[in-house]
């Protein structure tokens, strides 16, 4: 055994990511220049969605994203238990109550049958997640939106490099908005940031306003000082250090992709402990290896000792004590609940060597 310490996740930066970021110091602009659209226009090309507007962190892309689509009081949003709390914050942000369709153990993704069963005539959107990078069923979810006339925005925070029936995550095909984050811990980097894509002009324009103080400066206004707040906005921008080191690291995607899935397979077959299903139309981009483990806290410690730092994704959102007053508790979400009491995710990251893989299992197997 060495000494080596692992995390559940961990970024991926090379030389060419340290230079584009050193290039824009010695540039002319560190913040609204010319690399912001560069890296919104390399994530359409990569996606295949019309239109993208990069953002600080994910969560204030999907805060805008639920303004965008005009959630407010009295309206609700429909999301995963089984997330990070910025899926169901951000609809707390609007003055909306967040309700909660448990997830299909198989995947830990949003069941759509129960996705139907919350549905009321207050429902607005539904914020799917891709939970450790595999789609959820998005022609089941974009079919009961359609019939039920709902925004669908997706939380691909996991999921950036996924693909679901041949169509990458985020081309917008079968929901309204997509959102990515690029925190260290995600699919690539931009230290923090986020991007949200779409193929609705209009929401395109309101997103592009909510991200800097809901600002407009159009026509005649692009020739002189004016220009006009329509509404409440923000000041959520990337900056031209991060959107340059997001286009350096969209550059290496398919290749961190493609040891990510290594990474996975070496684990299913030689751990050979219950994981994750992945359905036949998806092709994911993992950004989590989640097993389910019994004596899973006394696992948590034991790995400590031995340097594997790993992480429990996640607690039901649901069970948090702020979400008690919209009524909710222990017991509302029975398959998330069962989930999160065996649920710990092991190291998966396109730096771990094979010789990393033989240690980390090693490691896991005097554990057992
Ligand atoms: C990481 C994460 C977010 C938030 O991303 P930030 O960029 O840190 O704001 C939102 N949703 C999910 C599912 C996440 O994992």
């Amino acid at each position: 055994m060495n000494d080596k310490v692992f995390g559940y996740s961990h970024q991926s930066i090379d030389e060419t990511d340290v230079k584009a970021v050193t290039d824009v110091l010695n540039s002319a602009f560190l913040t609204c220049g010319p690399k912001i659209k560069e890296f919104e226009q390399a994530i359409c090309n990569y996606t295949g969605a019309k239109y993208c507007v990069a953002v600080s962190n994910a969560t204030a892309g999907l805060h805008i994203a639920v303004l965008a689509a005009g959630l407010k009081s009295g309206d609700e949003g429909i999301t995963s238990p089984m997330t990070f709390l910025s899926s169901a914050n951000c609809i707390c942000f609007a003055g909306a109550k967040p309700v909660f369709a448990d997830i299909n153990p198989e995947t830990a993704n949003i069941d759509p049958a129960e996705i139907t069963k919350h549905i009321s005539p207050r429902t607005k959107v539904i914020i799917p997640v891709h939970f450790a990078g595999q789609s959820c069923d998005m022609e089941k979810i974009s079919a009961i939106a359609q019939k039920n006339n709902l925004i669908v925005i997706e939380d691909a925070a996991h999921a950036l490099g996924s693909d679901y029936k041949g169509t990458k995550v985020g081309s917008c095909k079968y929901s309204d908005m997509t959102v990515f984050s690029f925190h260290p811990v995600k699919n690539i980097t931009t230290a923090e940031g986020g991007a949200v894509t779409t193929n609705n002009e209009e929401l395109y324009h309101k997103l592009l306003a909510l991200r800097t103080h809901g600002v407009y400066k159009e026509g005649e206004m692009q020739k002189t000082w004016e220009y006009e707040m329509r509404e409440l906005g923000y000041n959520y921008r990337m900056n031209e250090l991060q959107a340059a080191l997001g286009i350096s690291q969209l550059q290496k995607i398919e290749k961190f992709k493609q040891r990510r899935r290594e990474i996975v397979d070496y684990y299913n077959k030689n751990l050979r402990l219950p994981h994750l299903i992945e359905m036949p139309f998806s092709n994911a981009c993992f950004h989590l290896y989640p097993i389910l483990i019994d004596n899973r806290e006394d696992f948590y410690f034991k790995a400590r000792e031995k340097g594997l730092n790993l992480q429990v994704h996640y607690i039901p959102v649901h069970t948090q004590p702020y979400y008690a007053r919209f009524g909710y508790k222990y017991g509302d979400y029975p398959h998330a609940e069962a989930y999160y009491e065996k649920c710990i995710s092991l190291p998966l990251y396109p730096n771990l060597t094979n010789e990393d893989l033989v240690e980390i299992i090693h490691r896991i197997k005097e554990i057992l």
